[in-house]
């Protein structure tokens, strides 16, 4: 496979220009083209001798994924669905707010962690992404739109911290000032709770904030739930978000997806209020985006006021998602899955 450019650093770029007789200094032309100017054709860079520009084209891929579709929602959230260059697909959104835009990528293709209530986990694990993969579906995004992102969410498909390398390759890409300058805080990290991987990012101690998916304050509810709860129980979960506070000085967020008559009862929310007290966190509620072969619906409107009233008597900051982008299939993985549904349709 040729290299692709976004997933290399600086560094990298040079040893690439060096073994073709390059001078190293080009590299840093290229990544600015690359990560700063968003270029999407070697034709732009006209600093560059044509020569060099050529042989980039020749051997190298300037961008690792293409856009299958895009739909746009009434309020702006858009959403993507990319091609890889094996045929894979994953999904990205853009998600404005003011002057700020967020865009939330995908880490794998699929997910191997089975949790009930998502769509990614229905079709298992395919692969990883590359950190090129990663990065691109920021650049591809920003410069479809004409638009920086101010902010980045690992909450696509997949898992982050199961595919900690190319993650952790693709959040210094993503952070470095002379390109895309995102910064830290302006990075989240959703997981379902990986504890070596959680202690092993408190450990680098990047300041980024880690959300963690909770979704049920009990090993029983949350094992149904989430079958990882299996191997990472609650209370091996809990001390390691603890360390990963204490090692970072940031307050962790609880990712909680009310589910009607699951996980929505305000003995759920009391036990959830005991479960976090005293620590610096703060618990995100999220309706359930329904998925159709699921059947779950979200918990209503007076439910999630409800459960989040009890959280706040605790002294626990909560706030309740907002839902959007569900017009155009949002949820992770949706898109995706329709997609896969209708192509197996025609080819039956
Ligand atoms: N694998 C990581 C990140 C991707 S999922 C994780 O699980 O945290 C991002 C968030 O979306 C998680 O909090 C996940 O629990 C949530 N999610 C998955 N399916 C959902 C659905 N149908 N409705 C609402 N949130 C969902
Ligand atoms: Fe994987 Fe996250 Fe979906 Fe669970 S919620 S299956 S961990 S992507």
């Amino acid at each position: 496979m040729r290299p692709l450019l976004a997933g290399m650093t600086q560094a990298e770029i040079e040893e690439l220009l060096s073994s073709w007789g390059e001078p190293r200094y080009r590299a840093r032309q290229v990544w600015e083209w690359i990560h700063r100017h968003l270029a999407s054709d070697w034709e732009e860079m006209t600093n560059l001798p044509r020569q060099l520009r050529e042989r980039f084209a020749a051997e190298t891929e300037l961008y690792s994924l293409a856009v299958v579709e895009r739909r746009a929602a009434s309020d702006g959230t858009t959403k993507y669905l990319f091609r890889l260059q094996d045929g894979e697909t994953v999904e990205s959104v853009w998600i404005p707010a003011g002057n700020r835009g967020t865009v939330c990528v995908s880490t794998q293709v699929g997910c191997a962690l089975g949790c009930r209530f998502c769509a990614t986990a229905l079709s298992g694990l395919r692969r990883n992404l590359r950190a090129a993969e990663i990065v691109d579906q920021v650049r591809w995004i920003s410069h479809d739109l004409r638009r920086r992102a101010s902010n980045v969410v690992f909450m696509g498909m997949g898992e982050p911290l199961a595919n900690f390398v190319e993650t952790r390759k693709a959040l210094a890409i993503l952070h470095e000032p002379t390109g895309l300058n995102i910064g830290w805080r302006h990075i989240t990290i959703s997981t379902s709770g990986l504890v070596p991987a959680i202690r092993r990012l408190a450990a680098e101690g990047l300041p980024l904030t880690l959300a963690v998916s909770l979704h049920a304050a009990d090993n029983k509810t949350r094992t149904w739930l989430m079958p990882i709860n299996r191997h990472y129980p609650l209370e091996e979960l809990l001390p390691a978000c603890r360390e990963w506070v204490e090692r970072v000085g940031r307050r962790v967020t609880f990712e909680y997806v009310l589910i009607d008559g699951v996980n929505d009862s305000i003995s759920d929310a009391r036990r959830l209020s005991r479960l976090i007290s005293g620590m610096l966190a703060h618990v995100n509620l999220i309706p359930l985006n329904p998925i159709p072969e699921i059947g779950w619906r979200a918990s209503s409107p007076a439910k999630q006021q409800a459960f989040a009233r009890v959280l706040e008597d605790s002294g626990i900051p909560v706030t309740l998602r907002q839902e959007r982008g569900a017009e155009i299939e949002a949820a992770c993985g949706q898109l995706r899955r329709r997609r896969l549904l209708e192509v197996t349709a025609v080819e039956v």
